[in-house]
This record gives structure tokens, sequence and C-alpha cells, in this order.
């Protein structure tokens, strides 16, 4: 079971981790029969033939509040919330989200070329965005594996924001045994490792700080950052410090204008990108043909 299990998985690992986001849901086959066969009237036969072309949206593979057929769990054994249906009825959809752009379109080329065809087993579905609407979905997907109350989650931040920004350097290694970070204005970029500390350049450091005020902003006052807990005016002293400012254009005199005007720089604004949804229907499509086949008989 193991070795099928693993076949069956996809290899990302020639896309940066931060370019692939990873969605699960789960569909109940028996709510999707019994609204077929009982409730429209359909024949087994037919509801089958129906429920196989069946291509969930977007929307529905992706939404963090799951409605009926679609449902979230965690457990090994879980039963359908809404009709109390055991695993075997269950579809597993995976879907995985793929940043557009000059880093990734190479390799998700040739991940999607290598997918096999037949019965649909795989959909990809393309949709629009914008820089901006990518970056808070990858801040809101940080945050939820983040613990506020503790103060690593700094750190942790920051190294997450370094991946997303330069998914070329090795930071795992780089931040391996780092106790703390720290601005260097000795560094005009780039970063420096000493011992437990790593020093980054004061642009990286500054961007990083944004993030962990964007992360933190709503948690108790303020958000909480490296330089301990900061208010927008707080944040926006600091960031003036050193001509960062300055250096990224922004002349805003109204802090709210340029907290906007920071966030912009930061997350590449409305500049458009391409989102590529990969939707794995094998699992879906086998449990289609079990559940069909207990229903026949
Ligand atoms: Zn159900």
């Amino acid at each position: 079971m193991a070795g099928a299990a693993k076949k069956r998985e996809l290899d990302f690992t020639a896309l940066p981790p931060s370019a692939v986001t990873e969605y699960t849901t789960r569909l109940c086959l028996a709510c999707i029969f019994d609204i077929f066969t009982a409730q429209l009237g359909l024949a087994p036969r037919t509801a089958y033939s129906e429920i196989k072309k069946h291509s969930p949206s977007v929307e529905e593979l992706t939404a963090r509040d799951a409605k009926r057929p679609y449902f979230h769990t965690e457990e090994k054994h879980p039963r359908c919330p809404y009709c109390d249906a055991a695993k075997r009825w269950h579809a597993r959809l995976d879907t995985y989200r793929i940043e557009g752009g000059k880093q990734t379109d190479a390799a998700r080329r040739a991940l999607i070329k290598s997918l096999p065809k037949s019965e649909d087993q795989f959909l990809i579905v393309e949709k629009k965005s914008t820089r901006r609407a990518v970056f808070f979905d990858w801040l809101d997907n940080l945050m939820r594996g983040l613990d506020l109350d503790e103060d690593a989650w700094l750190i942790e931040a920051t190294r997450a924001f370094l991946e997303r920004n330069d998914p070329k350097t090795g930071w795992a290694e780089i931040f391996e045994g780092v106790r703390a970070v720290r601005r260097s204005n000795r560094l005009e970029e780039g970063f420096e490792r000493e011992g437990a500390r790593l020093y980054l350049s004061p642009p990286l450091y500054n961007d990083a700080l944004l993030v962990q005020y964007l992360v933190s902003r709503s948690h108790k006052h303020g958000g909480r950052t490296l330089e301990g807990r900061l208010t927008l005016m707080d944040l926006v002293r600091r960031m003036r410090y050193g001509g960062y400012l300055e250096s990224r254009g922004i002349t805003e005199r109204d802090q709210f204008e340029i907290l906007e005007q920071l966030v912009e720089h930061l997350t590449g604004g409305d500049a458009p990108v391409k989102l590529y949804y990969v939707v794995d229907r094998r699992d879906f499509l086998d449990k289609v043909k079990t559940v069909y086949a207990a229903y026949a008989s």
C-alpha cells in the first residue's frame, strides 16, 4: 500500500516550494449518489456517468470552509459530516496551485506534460491573479502554521519570507542553529551568518519586519516584530531610518499611505500573475467506480 501511495505522489522538487500551494478536500460520494438517485431520480448507471464527469470548481477545491458534499478532515477514519458515510465513500481531491512566472514556467510545463492524460485523471485550470493577492494568500497560509504566543515564530516567519523572496538560496542550512536575526548596517545587501546570529542587510531586514508586522498586527495591540511590539507609527519611523523609505521612492507623509506603498513594494502590487491549478482526480475516479459497483450489485 505504501509503495502504491508513493507512486501516486507528484514530484514538485523542480519548483521552488513557495511557488506551490497544496489544498486537500474530500468529497462524499454517498451524498452525491443520494442527490442523483433519490432526489433527481436517476438510475445508478446514469448517476455514475454524470458523477464521473463532475469537475469541481477551483473555489470548491480550495475553500477553507467546505460545503456539502465537500468536507475537510485530519482524521484517519473520518465519517461524512452530512450523512455519516464511512471512509470508503469518500474521495480525496488534491489540488496544487503553481504560481506562474520565469522561475516556474519551464518546470511547470514539464510536470504537466508528464501527467497521465486518460479519463481526465488530472485537470489543469488557469486563473489570473495579482502579485498582491498571491502574497496575501501566502501570508494567510504562513499564519496558520505559526504559534504567535511563542517567540520562535519571528524567526520562522523571517525564514519563510526569505525563502519566498529568494528560493535559490539554501535557507534551511543557513538557518540551522540560528537564535537571533539582526540588522547589519555594514551589509548593503544580502546576509551574513556569525555564530548563532544571522545578520540581514537593512533592505532585507526591513522587508522581514514588514512581514512580521503584517502577520501579527491583528494580534493583541500593534504588530510584533524582531524590534518588539510596534504600532504603525513606530514601524514607519523604523522604516524611515537609514533612508529606506526614500530609497523605495516613498514620499507620502500619511502613515496609512506609507504602509500601502510599503506593501505595494513588498508584494508587487497589481502586477498580473497566472495561477495554474493541477487537480488530481485519480482517487475520485477510483472511488466512483467502487461506489457504483456497490450500488449496482
Ligand atoms: Zn455524505
